[in-house]
C-alpha cells in the first residue's frame, strides 16, 4: 500500500515545489513508482517536469471537483520515469467551488484512494497559504514533509503549521505524521542559517532531515528547462543533495515500516 506525503509549508519560495518534484525525480530513478501531485494553481510543479500548464486537457482541477476520474487527468513523464497529477489556474475557481460541496476537505483523499495501491509514494506540491486545497492534501496525507529556509521567521512559521497539522489530526485525519523538516536553500557562510539550524535540531532533533539541500544555482535553472535537476545536471550539489535526500526518505520509510509491524 502506497504512502502519501503533503509537502507542505504556508510560507512562500522556501522551496517546496523543488523538493516535490526531485524528490519525486530521484525516488523513480531508484526505481520506485511515485506519482507527484500538483494541487498549486501556479502550476510550478507542472511545468517544472516538462508538462505544458497551459494546454492541459485535464487537471488536478476536474479531479478535484469530481467531474473526471484520477487516471483520466494522469499525465506519464517517460523520461523522468514517473506520472504527474497536473495542475493550473483553473485550480483557484475549484477553491472557490469546493467552498459549498459536500466533502470539501476530503476530495482529494477520495480521489487518491485507489491509487495507493498502484504507487508506492505520492508526493503532493502545495500551494504556500493554509487554504481549502492545502487542508485537502492534510486530510489525504500519510504525513507532512516540510521544507524550511532557515531564516529569522522561519521557526514561528513552522510551529502555526505544526499547530495546524495538529487540529488536523484531531479533526479529520488521525494518521497524519511528520515525514521530517528539511532545510533547504542553505548557505553554510550564513551564521544566522547555521544558529537557525542549530535551533532546529535542538527542538525537533530526529524530525530533522539529516540531508540539507544546499543553495544551488543549477537547481534554480532546472525548472526553465522543464526538468528535474537529475535530467539537467546530475553532477550538480543540488542533484546530488537530492538523491541523497530519497535515500535518507527510504531508510527512514524502512525503519516506520519495522518498527510498525
Ligand atoms: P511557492 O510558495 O511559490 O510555491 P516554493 O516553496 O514551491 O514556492 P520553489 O518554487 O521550490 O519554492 O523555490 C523558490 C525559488 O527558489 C525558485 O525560483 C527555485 O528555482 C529556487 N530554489 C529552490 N531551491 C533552491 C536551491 N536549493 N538553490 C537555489 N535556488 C533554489
Ligand atoms: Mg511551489
Amino acid at each position: 500500500m502506497g504512502r502519501i506525503i503533503c509537502v507542505a509549508n504556508q510560507k512562500g519560495g522556501v522551496g517546496k515545489t523543488t523538493t516535490a518534484v526531485n524528490l519525486v525525480a530521484s525516488l523513480a530513478s531508484l526505481r520506485r513508482k511515485v506519482l507527484l501531485v500538483d494541487i498549486d494553481p501556479q502550476g510550478n510543479a507542472t511545468m517544472g517536469v516538462g508538462v505544458d500548464k497551459h494546454n492541459l486537457e485535464n487537471s488536478s482541477c476536474e479531479v478535484l471537483m469530481g467531474d473526471i476520474q484520477l487516471i483520466d487527468a494522469i499525465v506519464s513523464s517517460p523520461e523522468a520515469g514517473f506520472d504527474v497529477l497536473p495542475a493550473n489556474s483553473d485550480l483557484t475557481a475549484a477553491e472557490v467551488g469546493l467552498m459549498n460541496a459536500t466533502l470539501k476537505e476530503k476530495r482529494l483523499s477520495l480521489a487518491l484512494a485507489g491509487a495507493k495501491e498502484r504507487y508506492e509514494f505520492i508526493v503532493i506540491d502545495c500551494p504556500p497559504s493554509l487554504n481549502m486545497l492545502t487542508v485537502n492534501a492534510l486530510v489525504a496525507a500519510d504525513s507532512v514533509l516540510i521544507p524550511l529556509q532557515c531564516e529569522y521567521y522561519a521557526l514561528e512559521g513552522l510551529s502555526a503549521l505544526l499547530s495546524t497539522i495538529k487540529q488536523i489530526r484531531l479533526s479529520r485525519n488521525e494518521k497524519l505524521g511528520i515525514e521530517g523538516i528539511l532545510r533547504t536553500m542553505h548557505d553554510p557562510r550564513n551564521n544566522l542559517a547555521n544558529e537557525v539550524s542549530a535551533q532546529l535540531i535542538h527542538h525537533f532533533n530526529d524530525q530533522v532531515f539529516r540531508t540539507i539541500i544546499p543553495r544551488n544555482v543549477r537547481l534554480a535553472e532546472a525548472p526553465s528547462h522543464g526538468l528535474p535537476i537529475l535530467l539537467y545536471d546530475k553532477s550538480s550539489r543540488g542533484s546530488t543533495s537530492y538523491m541523497a535526500l530519497a535515500g535518507e526518505f527510504l531508510r527512514r520509510d524502512e525503519k516506520r515500516e519495522q518498527t510498525a509491524m
